[in-house]
């Protein structure tokens, strides 16, 4: 129970239930990899949790994005190891969820996608968890957002009857066809309760703008925008995505390690420090680690 004691000390509010106690305001920044590090002798979450470790990381996201499959006996076993050495475990739900589909039995599939990844999430102790809320499809942008603020609706309800209290945290989309602006995003957190916050991805929004949101002064007026529209609790509960990222005129194209990218990282971490940030940084970079390692000693060092 290191990490308990180490997390939930002073203001970090603990609202556990029963045995699973989910600190859900962090006291400082954790950096890491999207997944098991590519230094992980084995592809297991385990061994990535100790390679994160190894590696003087102190956070994991527990990829999902091909289905869930971990046993609630396997999360057990991940939360122990994780708490032992001190990684603050975030999810990635899978990729394979459109909440705004024309079938409704893919809305259904979706929302069960999501509630899986939060349950079998919380078993392992994780913070956070992440989803791709769906593409607008030929729906226009304010339809598209009233059917995917119902399907998360539904979604919420069900994990707070079974005491599932894990962060829910629509993404920041980096393709225009893909729902998910950051103003989408932050009015789904308005809307809907205290237990939805975005994913606030740079790469992301930076592609989706086509290049904007890079100048350190850009940046602020984001960090300034989520602090105005969801309070300063948000600003000290971040899930944030970060890595390099290839982008055209419909957005996105393709992740990027962050030095073969125009990504203004260094301006990134600069606003991370100036509003006080505290969460989990997450690199998406193909290089994974290399990227979360880079960006914590940056954030260290400034
Ligand atoms: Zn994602």
């Amino acid at each position: 129970m290191r990490l308990a004691q180490s997390v939930l000390k002073s203001q970090e509010r603990n609202l556990g239930y029963g045995e699973f106690c989910v600190p859900r305001c962090l006291t400082r920044l954790y950096f890491g990899p999207a997944g098991v590090p590519h230094a992980a002798k084995r592809r297991s979450t385990i061994e990535g949790v100790r390679t994160v470790r190894e590696l003087g990381l102190d956070a994991m996201e527990i990829e999902f994005v091909r289905g869930v499959r971990m046993s609630e006996t396997m999360a057990q076993k991940v939360r122990e190891e994780a708490q032992n050495l001190g990684i603050v475990l975030t999810v990635h739900a899978p990729y394979y969820i459109n909440l705004n589909s024309d079938d409704p039995n893919k809305v259904e599939a979706s929302k069960e996608r999501i509630y899986q990844s939060a349950k079998i999430g919380f078993i392992a102790g994780a913070w956070s968890v992440v989803f791709h809320p769906g593409y607008y499809g030929k729906r226009s942008s304010e339809e598209t957002y009233r059917r995917i603020r119902d399907a998360v609706r539904d979604v919420v309800e069900r994990l707070k009857s079974e005491g599932i209290d894990i962060w829910l945290r629509p993404e920041t989309m980096g393709g225009l066809a893909e729902f998910g602006s950051l103003e989408e995003v932050v009015k789904l957190s308005q809307d809907l309760d205290l237990s939805i916050l975005p994913c606030i991805d740079f790469a992301h929004i930076h592609a989706r703008s086509r290049g904007g949101y890079n100048s350190y002064e850009e940046l602020r007026q984001l960090m300034e925008y989520i602090e105005r529209e969801l309070g300063k609790d948000a600003l000290h509960s971040m899930h944030i995505h970060v890595s390099g990222i290839r982008y055209g005129d419909r957005g996105e194209i393709e992740h990027l390690n962050l030095e073969e990218s125009d990504l203004n990282y260094k301006a990134v971490i600069k606003v991370l420090k100036e509003f006080n940030v505290a969460g989990v940084v997450i690199s998406e970079s193909p290089n994974l680690e290399e990227d979360a390692i880079l960006l914590k000693k940056l954030y260290e060092e400034t």
